[in-house]
């Protein structure tokens, strides 16, 4: 079953508005068993509206638009889908009253604007607007179906919810569809495509999979439909599990995704106390630790030390150490780390030390180069990296890394 979205609206075309109607809306319908096949965006003219609507509707069954509802001259969803579907307008009694219960409380007369409100296709079902005046449309030919809504996020949102994924669960059979996610870590995504080669071959053709990247991680996501939902999941776990025994160290359970919660969850589970000492990450671990709900169980606190004085005086690192081997060294995250795990009293502590960039990179230490560094009950293990030349991706990238050290050094005892 085939679902586009287009989106109406000059705003959205010239980047003044982000389009997160048609991400929200995809997200939505997919998950009862739509397949996406487009999201357009067009500008509010009558001729653009026309040649996306009719278009799309010679390959899909459903078109949701959103955008251009409104009242004024500007807003042309409405005539040009009432001339395109042959109607014509009519007062609609329970749009108009709809409309009246929203503006009078608020102590709004009714203008000659929301009385042209009312006015409706007699061709489409008016879809009640709870939060706005424009009332969205249903329009239906044959088996296809295109909804109008306003382009008002939160006002879409409540007719999506609220009557259309209802009414097009009554009209249309959707299968059902699963999407599983498999989060790894410290692998980067060429070289698991190369690992999982053989798995990936040899998957039956109804399950698809996707890498999805980001810094220091790769989701996999394994997506399947059908009609029993239970048979699907079955189907993917087997496979999840043929994943495991070939990635199984890499890969980590979490909610949202983020590896800072594997390792709360490690932390909480060995009653166990976390700190950082952040040189080049400037405190970006202890966010992404805190910002995991329930994080006050383990996690003590932070040194971010960015000079070489902070490193000496509040994590006792070595003076003679720092002028010898440089802030960016092992010498140095190995002894950040103890101190920190010393001075604030926990079980594990993290730290970091590297040249973010775009500045301060020299022939030996390049920018993106980063020492990590993650203190134990039993010692201290440290590691070198050389990342990229982004500031921002070199901070997220080695805070992700060390999160995965301290998880493998977690795991292990
Ligand atoms: P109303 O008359 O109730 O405002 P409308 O259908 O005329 O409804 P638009 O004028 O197209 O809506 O857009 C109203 C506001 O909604 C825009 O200013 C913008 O902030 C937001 N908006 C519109 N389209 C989108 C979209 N695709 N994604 C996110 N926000 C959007």
């Amino acid at each position: 079953m085939k679902l586009d979205i287009l989106s109406i609206g000059d705003e959205l075309l010239i980047g003044q508005t982000l389009n997160t109607n048609a991400y929200w809306i995809s997200g939505q319908l997919n998950k009862i068993g739509f397949e996406i096949r487009q999201q357009l965006t067009v500008s509010d003219q009558e001729e653009a509206i026309i040649t996306a609507v009719d278009t799309a509707l010679k390959q899909v069954q459903v078109v949701l638009v959103t955008g251009g509802l409104g009242p004024t001259n500007d807003d042309l969803t409405m005539p040009v889908l009432n001339r395109y579907f042959g109607g014509k307008l009519v007062h609609n009694e329970e749009v108009y009253r709809d409309i009246e219960q929203l503006l009078l409380p608020r102590g709004y007369e009714m203008n000659e604007n929301n009385r042209k409100q009312a006015l409706v296709p007699d061709v489409c079902k008016p879809i009640r607007n709870q939060h706005g005046t424009a009332p969205g449309l249903w329009f239906e030919r044959g088996d296809q179906v295109v909804v109008a809504m306003p382009g008002v996020p939160y006002e879409m949102k409540a007719m999506v919810t609220d009557m259309v994924i209802p009414w097009l669960k009554a009209k249309y059979q959707l299968p059902e569809i699963v999407h599983r996610m498999v989060y790894t870590q410290g692998i980067p995504e060429a070289k698991l495509a190369e690992m999982l080669a053989e798995w990936e071959n040899a998957l039956p053709e109804s399950i698809k999979l996707a890498y999805l990247p980001s810094p220091g991680r790769v989701k996999l996501r394994l997506s399947s439909m059908g009609d029993n939902r239970e048979t699907l999941q079955q189907a993917i776990e087997e496979q999840v599990e043929r994943l495991r025994s070939l990635i199984g160290t890499s890969i980590y359970e979490a909610e949202e995704g983020a590896i800072a919660e594997a390792v709360g969850a490690l932390l909480r589970s060995k009653q166990a106390t976390l700190s950082t000492a952040e040189s080049c990450t400037g405190g970006y671990i202890a966010h992404l630790i805190t910002a995991v709900s329930g994080s006050s169980d383990y996690f003590k606190g932070a040194i971010v030390s960015y000079a070489n004085e902070v490193k000496e005086n509040e994590l006792g690192v070595v003076l003679a150490d720092l002028e010898r081997f440089g802030a960016v060294s092992r010498q140095v995250v190995e002894q950040m780390a103890k101190g920190a795990r010393e001075r604030l009293k926990t079980d594990y502590a993290v730290a970091t030390s590297g040249i973010a960039g775009p500045l301060g990179g020299t022939p030996e230490k390049p920018v993106g180069t980063v020492w990590m560094a993650v203190a134990t009950p039993t010692g201290v293990v440290s590691e070198l990296k050389v990342f990229g030349k982004q500031r921002k991706v070199n901070i997220e990238r080695a805070a992700v890394t060390v999160l995965g050290m301290l998880r493998n050094e977690l795991m292990k005892q």
